[in-house]
């Protein structure tokens, strides 16, 4: 736990009520007193604290405790349905949108249809028209919006901001915070699309409380967002958890980045409905003219029916990705990896052996002490993420 910090300046006033705040979200049911007493504030510093909340209606009170002798003392909570946050994930194909309150609660979701090959400009366009739609169907108040996440699959420059390559999009060294900050105005925060949806798990999911843990991306490319010690560990120049870029096989397949092998030419879902397309156009030859997803939709039905052949494509990927995972154990030694986007939509049938597939990579005890799980999300994991980059700012994180 941080320990609050006496002082007058408006730093130490917002640190805090940060800390304060936070005790307060992280333990059900806390009186003014546990608070004083847990933070080593004083109770006349944190009572003024608790009233600053209370009228800024960040926080409510709750009925009463139990008392330890003399008045009973009146519990606090986040209060839900005051301040809000808009999270949007921009993917090749789809925008998801989110609109979340302080407590996590998801208040509006939806999935809107791009047109391929969108442009910043046009992103920023459809961006700005589903935020007023929003706003005004759900009736917010400006004033209580705390910021918008704008989740990109890509990477960016860890100062600007700055998108400086995001392949799937066609996007290079492009700035759309500012525009949609001045389009929105409201603050604007970027991150990475695999970064984003571990702080989805990290906030909201199976990864609550979990300090070092590893969320995997399943796509049409494979990312990682990694935890160290609570916090995202993002690498010396912010591109870290390129994960798909492992090689496991050196006479694998050639990836776009130039190696052969790499888990996302052997186990993305762009890699899987491939494999499907070349062996289903040997007897269906129409087949060559579906999409990625249709071809992975129909991969998916097959397996879940117990096509042998179906099933044999999600094994082999599997494996290959228990390899790679094996050695992201021994690197990070987690206690969780957790496995999303796609991924839950077939997880049940290839767990067991990712799972054993990563015990021959790593360490044993290392890899008795991780959990490999599926994330809850699915698919919208990075916009929830992207949406709880402004609501963690208000908790000081
Ligand atoms: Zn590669």
């Amino acid at each position: 736990m941080r320990e609050a910090r006496t002082g007058n300046n408006k730093f130490l006033k917002e640190l805090n009520q940060a800390i304060i705040l936070d005790l307060i979200r992280t333990t059900e049911g806390v009186s003014r007193k546990a608070l004083a007493d847990r933070t080593g504030l004083s109770a006349t510093a944190t009572g003024a604290i608790v009233k600053e909340l209370l009228k800024s209606q960040f926080i409510r009170e709750v009925g009463e405790g139990e008392s330890s002798g003399g008045r009973k003392p009146v519990m606090l909570e986040i209060n839900p349905n005051s301040y809000y946050a808009f999270g949007f994930d921009i993917d090749m194909r789809f925008i998801y949108a989110v609109v979340l309150d302080i407590t996590g609660k998801v208040h509006y979701e939806e999935r809107w249809e791009n047109r391929s090959h969108l442009s910043p400009e046009e992103a920023v366009e459809q961006i700005g028209r589903i935020f007023d739609s929003v706003v005004r169907d759900l009736r917010l108040r400006k004033d209580r919006i705390l910021g918008v996440g704008v989740s990109i699959p890509g990477m960016l420059d860890i100062t600007t901001r700055r998108i400086y390559l995001a392949p799937n999009l066609g996007w290079t060294n492009v700035d759309i915070r500012e525009s949609l900050s001045e389009k929105l105005d409201v603050p604007v925060y970027l991150d990475n699309e695999a970064m984003c949806s571990a702080f989805c798990e990290n906030w909201l999911g199976i990864c609550r409380g979990v300090e070092d843990f590893i969320c995997i991306n399943i796509e049409s490319g494979i990312g990682a967002g990694i935890f160290v010690r609570g916090k995202i560990y993002r690498g010396h120049t912010g591109s870290a958890g390129e994960v798909g870029h492992i090689s496991v096989d050196e006479n694998g397949p050639r990836c776009k980045c130039g190696n052969v092998g790499c888990i996302e030419t052997l186990a993305s879902i762009n890699a899987m409905a491939e494999k499907y397309r070349e062996l289903i156009s040997k007897t269906h030859p129409d087949a060559s003219e579906n999409t990625i997803d249709e071809n992975f939709d129909a991969l998916l039905q097959g397996a879940h029916e117990g096509d042998q052949t179906c099933l044999k494509i999600f094994k082999g990927a599997a494996k290959s990705l228990g390899k790679a995972i094996g050695y992201l154990i021994n690197a990070f030694n987690p206690q969780t990896i957790v496995i999303g986007k796609k991924f839950p939509k077939y997880s049940e049938l290839v767990l067991d052996d990712i799972a054993l597939s990563a015990s021959k990579t790593a360490l044993t005890h290392l890899a008795e002490s991780c959990s490999i799980v599926p994330s809850s999300f699915g698919e919208n994991s990075s916009a929830l993420g992207a949406a709880i980059i402004p609501v963690r700012k208000l908790f000081g994180k």
